[in-house]
């Protein structure tokens, strides 16, 4: 039988408030927009969420403001199963919140990370025990990068696979990037790393998603790639999030890296079936039966 991974993302916790729109206003202009949704998002929960319809144990390392939006999330988590433990509520900061203005061809987005900045290296050390349980931990750069740095440090010490997902991009210390077992930067992000890096010390860590193009990664020297799968796009926003969520999913229950890759391409393919980052995470039977 195939183990069922822990999977323990450290990471961030938002609201999306989306609104679409016909004309974004001008400075100073006010328009009336077409219609208003707010939905569950952050990197880090949208990957939780990716791993544990997937199968995964999953724990999330987080916080959130003591408000409306940060209990609807922590909610929202639980009935996915995962382990809400780690979360923490903060008395200072707002739960963060996501502004989506949709227009034809145009999105805008502010985020307001609010009680994602409390995500320090002390709270991870406060769930310590969460992390040394982990077949592996899922980072991502939407909370403070000293706690990227430490709970890196940690896995390593402990021989956890750590999987950093460099988004949104900021420059990694070099020892961030040696010590992570691997970085799945999109296109755009993967530009960023190999003009910060030299590519041959960490070409074999590199997992490279290419939106509609697939996926490529390197064994050895050699470059490989997975073809993207062809499906009707919704909206594709939370697909490199459902690919990080998969791939953490097989790659901590042993599969090969060929085969976690080819399973994550094809959750991520269906995932932007759907509106909505979470929306359209597909489970595990999903997936298989999409790659029948
Ligand atoms: P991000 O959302 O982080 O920018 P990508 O756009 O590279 O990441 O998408 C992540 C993965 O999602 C891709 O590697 C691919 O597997 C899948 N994907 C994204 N867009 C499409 C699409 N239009 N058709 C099929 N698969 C897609």
């Amino acid at each position: 039988m195939v183990k069922k991974p822990k999977v323990t993302v450290v990471g961030s916790i938002n609201m999306d408030l989306i609104v679409k729109t016909g004309k974004v206003p001008n400075q100073g202009e006010t328009v009336l927009g077409d219609s208003f949704s707010t939905l569950p998002g952050g990197k880090g929960a949208n990957q939780a969420v990716a791993a544990a319809r997937l199968g995964s144990y999953v724990s999330m390392i987080g916080s959130v403001g003591n408000d409306e939006f940060g209990k609807s999330l922590i909610n929202i988590l639980k009935e996915e199963g995962i382990n809400t433990n780690g979360i923490s509520i903060s008395e200072d900061e707002a739960t963060g919140i996501a502004t989506i203005i949709i227009s034809e061809n145009d999105n805008r987005i502010i985020v307001a990370p609010g009680a994602n900045r409390g995500v320090t290296p002390s709270v991870v050390a406060s769930h310590k025990e969460l992390i040394l349980e982990s077949d592996v931990v899922l980072l991502q750069l939407e909370i403070p990068l000293d706690t990227v740095v430490y709970t890196t440090e940690l896995c390593n010490e402990n021989n956890i696979p750590v999987i950093i997902n460099p988004a949104p991009y900021q420059a990694l210390p070099s020892k961030v990037i040696n010590l992570a077992t691997y970085l799945t930067p999109n296109d755009i992000e993967a530009e960023a790393i190999t003009m910060d890096t030299i590519l041959h010390t960490i070409q074999e860590k590199l997992i490279i998603t290419k939106g509609a193009d697939g996926v490529a990664f390197y064994q050895g020297n050699e470059e490989a790639t997975v073809p993207g799968l062809t499906v009707e796009v919704e909206d594709t926003t939370g697909a490199g999030d459902t690919f990080n969520g998969a791939f953490a999913t097989k790659f901590g229950s042993g599969a090969s890296l060929d085969d976690a890759i080819l399973f994550a391409n094809a959750a991520a393919a269906l995932s932007v079936t759907k509106f909505g980052a979470q929306a359209g995470m597909p489970t595990e039977q999903q997936v298989n039966d999409f790659l029948k």
